[in-house]
Formats: structure tokens, C-alpha cells, sequence
């Protein structure tokens, strides 16, 4: 059975392994399947591709779409994209061009609480300026002390209710997925279970999704617990969405999921790659 890992991090984005130290950590770990997906960006591809045809696996070109529905941000990963395609090239652009104004202003936040310097330390951390996002802020406050790792930030700070969180408007999920239709790929809710919705939130969601022609939903991922899987394979099949699995690997240490250690997708599951 190939192994599959659909969504991952890389310093195009917000992980700390270049594209190539990521693909060659994939092969190490027995990945057949690898889809690079950084959040709005496309830059990565190329190297990864190169390293992937020398390892002998499958790069699958990927992205991690940031979009607003119904003030709430959620994450729309694209699989199989072209990654030259204008419409999805631009509307990525757009969507980064956002996150230098909205790391001002966490900045701005933070330093009201008496941390300095927030801006600065943040980029230092961001492989890719362009792409400047939370994660990096919470690698800046743990370098600084301020909290012991990073998952400890994102309960403390950088979350809706708490210092350095600025709502952000992103793309709507509409754009998003004419984007990624319009680059040839399919669409994947990502880690459904990461939002927090109630039920009939979630099935909203999903109803929207499916009307504006979403593919597939993250059944396993990273951030799902063992009890959550049967939940997210059950609306898959009740929506008739294929089901994806990816790792959200960011940085080793980070306390996320290593690459390609997943659980197997239920067998009731269609999968996201049953047509390649
Ligand atoms: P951004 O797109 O800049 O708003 O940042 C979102 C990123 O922050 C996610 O992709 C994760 O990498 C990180 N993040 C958000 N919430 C958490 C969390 N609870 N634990 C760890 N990382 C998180
Ligand atoms: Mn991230
Ligand atoms: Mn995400
Ligand atoms: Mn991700």
C-alpha cells in the first residue's frame, strides 16, 4: 500500500525544513505521496519537484488557500494544481499581500503588552518575507521567552480573544475554489476538526462547499484525534466528498505529526487520489 501524506509545510511558508530537506524527510519516512502544501504560495514546488523525481516519489503540487466564511478563517488545501496558473497565481498574491499589514498590527498589539521588537523577531523568522504568519510570531515569543513552545502560544496569544490575534479578511471560499478549478486541481477542506464549529456549523460549511463544487475533506490529519476520524468519514460520505489524509507537518519538535505517520484512511472512505 503507497503511502500517502497530502499536506505539509515547508520554509516557503511556515515550516523550517527547506523544500528539499522536506521531500528528502518524506522519503526517509517511507512517503510515496507527497503533496507540498505552503499557505498561499507556490514558490516551493519547483525544488521539491526536483528532489522528488531524485528519491524516486511522487511530489504532488499543492497549496493551502487562507479564506474568510462567515468570519471565520478556514484553510482550503488545493491538490494537483498547475502551478502557473494566472487566476490562482494572482489570487494567492492577493491573499499574501494581506499578512505584511496584519503582522503590523499584531505587532502593535504585542508591544501595547510591553513585547518589543515582535515585527522584527518575527521575520527573522519567516524563510519567505512574503509569507509572514502567526507561526512565526509564536516562534519569536518562544525564543524571547515569553511562553515555553509554541502550541503553549496559540493558547495564550495569537487567537481570536487573546493579544496579538487581528481578524483578518481573507479570500471568500468561493475565489478559493475557482482558483483552484481554474488551476485544474481539487479542492480539500483542510482539518475540519480544527475549527471548532457545532454541528450545524460544520454541516453549513460543508453545504457551501459542496454547492461551490469542493472535492474532498481531510478525514485524517494531523490535528484529528482517533474519534474524530469516523466523524469526518461519515460527513464524507453523507456530502459524497472524497476523503484526503495529510500529516500538517510543519517542523520536527514542534509537537504536529511526523510525515506519513497516519492512521489508514476507514475503508468506507472514497480517497482524494482514487482518480490518479
Ligand atoms: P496564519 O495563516 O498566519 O494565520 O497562521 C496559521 C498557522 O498557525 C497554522 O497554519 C498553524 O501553522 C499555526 N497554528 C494555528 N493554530 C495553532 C495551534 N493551535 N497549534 C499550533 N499551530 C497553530
Ligand atoms: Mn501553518
Ligand atoms: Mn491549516
Ligand atoms: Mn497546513
Amino acid at each position: 500500500m503507497p503511502v500517502y501524506d497530502l499536506h505539509c509545510h515547508s520554509t516557503a511558508s511556515d515550516g523550517v525544513l527547506s523544500p528539499r530537506e522536506l521531500v528528502q524527510r518524506a522519503a526517509a519516512q517511507g512517503v510515496n505521496f507527497l503533496a507540498l502544501t505552503d499557505h498561499d504560495e507556490l514558490r516551493g514546488l519547483a525544488e521539491a519537484r526536483a528532489t522528488a523525481e531524485e528519491h524516486g516519489i511522487e511530489l504532488v503540487a499543492g497549496v493551502e488557500v487562507s479564506i474568510t466564511w462567515r468570519k471565520s478563517t478556514v484553510h482550503i488545501v488545493g491538490l494537483r494544481v498547475d502551478p502557473v496558473d494566472e487566476s490562482l497565481v494572482l489570487g494567492l498574491q492577493r491573499n499574501r499581500l494581506g499578512r505584511a499589514m496584519r503582522a503590523e498590527l499584531m505587532a502593535e498589539d504585542l508591544a501595547r503588552l510591553g513585547i518589543v521588537g515582535a515585527l522584527e523577531g518575527a521575520y527573522a523568522f519567516a524563510g519567505n518575507k512574503e509569507l509572514i504568519g502567526r507561526t512565526h510570531f509564536a516562534r519569536f515569543l518562544v525564543e524571547r521567552g515569553v511562553v515555553k513552545d509554541v502550541k503553549t502560544v496559540f493558547k495564550k496569544y495569537l487567537v481570536k480573544g487573546k493579544p496579538g490575534y487581528v481578524h483578518h479578511e481573507w479570500a471568500s471560499l468561493a475565489d478559493a475554489l475557482s482558483w483552484i478549478r481554474a488551476a485544474g486541481g481539487q479542492s480539500v477542506l483542510a482539518h475540519p476538526g480544527r475549527y471548532h464549529f457545532g454541528r450545524e456549523r460544520m454541516r453549513d460549511l460543508l453545504k457551501d462547499f459542496k454547492e461551490l463544487g469542493g472535492d474532498a475533506i481531510e478525514v485524517v490529519t494531523g490535528s484529528h484525534t482517533a474519534d474524530q476520524v469516523p466523524v469526518y468519514a461519515d460527513l464524507a460520505l453523507e456530502f459524497d466528498f472524497q476523503a484526503s489524509v495529510g500529516s500538517d507537518f510543519h517542523a520536527p519538535g514542534e509537537g504536529g505529526r511526523e510525515l506519513g505517520r497516519l492512521m489508514p484512511l476507514p475503508l468506507r472512505c472514497r480517497p482524494v487520489w482514487e482518480g490518479w
